[in-house]
């Protein structure tokens, strides 16, 4: 009788690959002897010795393609969280988080190693050294954190029910570096329009950022240490960068770096999030006639001028993890990599 031979477990697949996470794990991988396939919706990156599939993470077909003699799968593909798309985010994270699962199991892919979110159990009130233990959100803040949710439900019940299936989920927070699309952009677009003046509420919130060289070590070590019998399967890991910050002192450490002021006015946090709700059930009405995009949503408002800051223990106990970049090299190394975002350039 012939024996199947198992893929090499280095190799691997990264879905939403050509993203900002993404495509850092993909060049870690590739350093670390990894033989990576990239499959995106988005055809934006080719990178030497790294096989591409462009396609839609909801049509299976096309991943169980892309997933031929892959062992384990990194799923990083997410629509960005200002989207604001309920249907999108409800397509692309449940449905299509479910597809891949399927996809998997069809394809023999031994490990799932999903990007979830620390914010699953951030519903706007204060998180102190939050551990992987506390409760999912039962009034998620945005669709994104709903639909983050049921994501990392789904992935984190497929552990064991199959034989030689297992799953984990890295929960970074706050993820920053070279090429996000996201926090530095924004922030540098909001100072040019003069909106970063102000300080939420008293500054005093503590936060997690994470530098995206730590996310992607979490990650690797996970996939390393997932196995059969690890307290791994099925569990949620916290990935930050282990040096919780003020929140208005990262910004503003951002914004100087780059030659913008820093913000100096304080406006009461109750005020802006009453603010920021109104006009969020004002997009929920006038939705199906206008499109408003608000640039301070309940959650935004809410990231701002709340604590949250998480326990890594769990990932440091099972993993051996912690941060290889201490956080002022890592906002050094960002600074260096948005010179052209600087004042008057
Ligand atoms: P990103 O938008 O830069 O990358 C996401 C990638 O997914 C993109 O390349 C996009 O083309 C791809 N994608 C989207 N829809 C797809 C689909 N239907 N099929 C195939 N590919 C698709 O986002 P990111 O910041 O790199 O985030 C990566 C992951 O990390 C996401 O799951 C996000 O929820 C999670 N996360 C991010 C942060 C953060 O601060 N950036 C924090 C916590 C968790």
């Amino acid at each position: 009788m012939a024996t199947r031979i198992r893929p090499s477990t280095k190799r691997c697949a990264v879905i939403g690959g050509c993203g900002f996470l993404g495509r850092h794990l993909v060049e870690q991988l590739v350093e670390q002897d990894y033989t990576v396939t990239v499959f995106d919706i988005r055809h934006t990156c080719h990178l030497p010795g790294v096989s591409f599939h462009q396609g839609d993470l909801c049509d299976k077909q096309a991943l169980f393609t892309a997933l031929k003699d892959v062992s384990l799968v990194f799923h990083c593909a997410s629509p960005p969280p200002d989207s604001g798309d309920p249907a999108l985010f409800h397509r692309v994270n449940v449905q299509g988080t479910r597809t891949l699962v399927e996809a998997c199991r069809e394809a023999g892919v031994q490990k799932l190693v999903l990007t979830s979110s620390a914010s699953v159990v951030f519903e706007g009130t204060d998180i102190k050294n939050g551990k992987e233990d506390l409760p999912y959100a039962e009034r998620p803040l945005d669709y994104y954190t709903e639909t983050k949710i049921l994501q990392e439900k789904i992935v984190l019940e497929a552990c064991h029910k199959q034989k030689d299936f297992l799953t984990v989920a890295i929960r970074p927070h706050g993820i920053f570096g070279p090429r996000d699309p996201q926090l530095v952009p924004i922030l540098v677009d909001m100072a040019r329009q003069g909106k970063m003046k102000f300080i939420i509420g008293d500054g005093s919130n503590l936060v997690d950022f994470t530098y995206v060289e730590n996310v992607v070590h979490g990650h690797i070590l996970a996939a390393e240490h997932l196995k059969q019998d690890s307290p791994l399967c099925g569990k949620a890991y916290h990935i930050t960068n282990d040096e919780p910050v003020l929140f208005w002192d990262f910004m503003s450490k951002v914004l100087v770096g780059l030659g913008y002021d820093a913000p100096r006015y304080h406006l009461p946090y109750m005020l802006v999030y009453g603010i920021a709700l109104l006009l969020w059930i004002l997009t929920l009405l006038l939705g199906p006639l206008v499109t408003i995009k608000p640039t301070f949503t309940p959650m935004r408002v809410a990231l701002a001028g709340k604590h949250h800051y998480y326990s890594c223990a769990r990932a440091k106990k099972d993993l051996g993890y912690q941060p290889l970049v201490g956080l002022q090299e890592a906002i050094a190394q960002t600074l260096s990599s948005y010179t052209h975002l600087q004042r008057g350039v």
